[in-house]
């Protein structure tokens, strides 16, 4: 039964309605400055946390809940009569829950005008403490630090199955943990932002990587297994997700998604969403061990699988597909005729879902588009952590450079920018011919650019397209001839190359002698 409520929140989102539920209930309510002011204001009735101590705010408000009135009442254990009777000695009653959202650390320091002495008057010192003692003792108190947790708490409150005011130990103990985590991520930035700073303390030499790297994700779920049977895993998102980040995906069908579901979903998916920008609406991406083995343009879905499918079908089965476009009846219809593991697409149509539903194996994965990208990307190796920014260079065509004496036509500069686009998604050594607004053979994740090179052509051969007039790109520069040899020796006429390789002229001169077009975009595009 809560008797007593203290309430001290940053973020005032929800606190008045929720605060007024808890007076209808009959809950006493204990505030702080700004907060008790917000309530009585709206005629909540409230006691200042300084009236209930008898001490007042002080220090610029870095001293206003911290006291043994409200911890003493926080922590006493409710079934140890010791406790009980220190309480009534010292005339403390219960604090029976506890509503608290910290300064805005994270948002402060977010901003470029932010100072060292901004950053730490934004450290919360009694909002945590309050937080964590109410954690610690949850047994006996209800602590919220979520506004979206309102709701559950009230609707408790009032089912009548319980005595009223109620408040399950089951969901004591969430909100307990959901504090910690949260205090933990609190701390974590206060040390990131902190240890960023150069000795100087200055933010001219704010690095942002910062000496001890704290992250936190959240657990989105269990796996059966990891990458191979015999390997555990989970699946952790971004506490808040980038727009059109994969983790935003809601599951319309299908069995639980696998670690390398998850893996090859998020390579599909970062593929097609950078599809855009082209003559053509709709963009297919099909994806076999993180790899694109088909990607296509076409005026709608199904064209684009269509095309996309026809690079290497044989691979595409038991594959991993994304679409940019909304997936509708004509796509599906294809689709059911393909096993494929995961379709990932902005929506899918009723149509389509009816379709797909008679293959209920089939996972389905809706993501709202969006380009946000990774602030950092991470890579465990033995005993550490290699971290960098996430690769969101976009070469435009503003960024190309002919470096041979034949220029281009349009047509060989769309489908060079479109073989860019996609070498930028296969594992080094990338090479890939594209034509018409579709993949004709990649190469993916050899050790050697020529290897690559022979291996797209001969793969090109095997699904019976034609490389006569294509376009190739590599995602780094060609470090000989032989390379380039290869690929228009297949039947190149195009490439697109970062350039910046000791013997380039070897390279610009083969390629004019062999009457071929190149330009160079000055970027590489590794991907291990
Ligand atoms: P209010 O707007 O009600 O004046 O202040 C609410 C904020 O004060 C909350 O974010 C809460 O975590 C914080 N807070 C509560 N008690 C203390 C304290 O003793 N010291 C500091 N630094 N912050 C506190």
């Amino acid at each position: 039964m809560i008797k007593q409520a203290l309430i001290s929140v940053s973020d005032k989102t929800g606190v008045l309605d929720f605060a007024r539920a808890l007076s209808a209930m009959g809950v006493n309510i204990l505030s702080t400055g700004g907060t008790a002011k917000l309530l009585a204001d709206n005629g909540v009735p409230v006691t200042e946390v300084a009236d209930y101590t008898g001490f007042p705010e002080m220090l610029d408000g870095r001293v206003k809940t911290l006291h043994p009135k409200v911890h003493g009442g926080i922590l006493a254990r409710r079934d140890f009569p010791e406790h009980m009777a220190k309480l009534e000695e010292h005339n403390i009653p219960t604090i029976d829950m506890v509503v608290v959202n910290l300064y805005p650390f994270q948002a402060t320091v977010a901003k470029d005008t932010c100072t060292l002495d901004d950053a730490i008057e934004n450290i919360d010192i009694g909002g945590p403490a309050m937080l964590r003692s109410s954690a610690k003792n949850h047994k006996d108190v209800v602590v919220i630090c979520d506004p979206s947790d309102y709701g559950v708490v009230l609707a408790e409150m009032k089912t009548t199955d319980n005595a009223p005011g109620y408040v399950s130990y089951e969901t004591r103990f969430m909100l307990a943990k959901k504090v910690y985590a949260h205090t933990a991520q609190y701390d974590g930035a206060i040390a990131n932002y902190l240890s960023s700073l150069g000795p100087d303390r200055s933010h001219a030499t704010r690095s942002s990587y910062p000496q001890t790297l704290n992250v936190h994700f959240e657990k989105v779920q269990d796996m059966r297994y990891g990458e191979n049977p015999h390997q555990s895993a989970a699946f952790y998102r971004d506490l808040a997700p980038v727009k059109g980040a994969l983790a935003n995906y809601r599951q319309l069908q299908g069995k639980e998604l696998s670690f390398n579901n998850i893996a090859d979903a998020d390579a599909a998916w970062e593929c097609v969403k950078s599809m855009g920008g082209f003559d053509q609406p709709a963009a297919c991406v099909i994806i076999k061990h993180a790899n694109p083995c088909g990607v296509a343009l076409g005026v709608n879905a199904a064209d684009a699988y269509k095309r996309a499918l026809q690079t290497d079908p044989t691979s595409a089965f038991g594959g991993i597909i994304a679409f940019n476009v909304e997936v509708d009846a004509a796509a599906a219809t294809e689709l059911a005729k393909l096993f494929v593991e995961v379709l990932i697409a902005p929506s899918f149509s009723a149509e389509a879902k009816q379709i797909l539903s008679a293959k209920q194996n089939v996972r389905l994965l809706e993501i709202p588009l969006g380009d946000g990208v990774n602030g950092m990307d991470f890579k465990r190796v033995g005993g550490g952590l290699l971290v960098q920014s996430a690769d969101a260079k976009n070469v435009l065509l503003a960024d190309l450079k002919v470096v041979t004496k034949l220029q281009p036509t349009p047509q060989q500069l769309q489908d060079l920018m479109f073989a860019w686009r996609v070498a930028k998604y296969v594992k080094s050594n990338a090479i890939v011919f594209c034509g018409n607004n579709m993949t004709l053979g990649v190469g993916a994740g050899q050790m050697s650019r020529i290897d690559s090179a022979r291996i797209a052509s001969i793969k090109a051969q095997n699904a019976g397209l034609t490389l006569a007039g294509s376009a190739v790109a590599s995602d780094a520069f060609f470090p000989f001839r032989d390379g380039l040899d290869v690929v228009v020796d297949a039947g190149a006429t195009c490439v697109i190359q970062p350039g910046g390789s000791m013997r380039d002229q070897e390279v610009i001169d083969a390629a004019d002698e062999r009457g071929v077009v190149m330009l160079y975009t000055g970027t590489r595009h590794f991907r291990h």
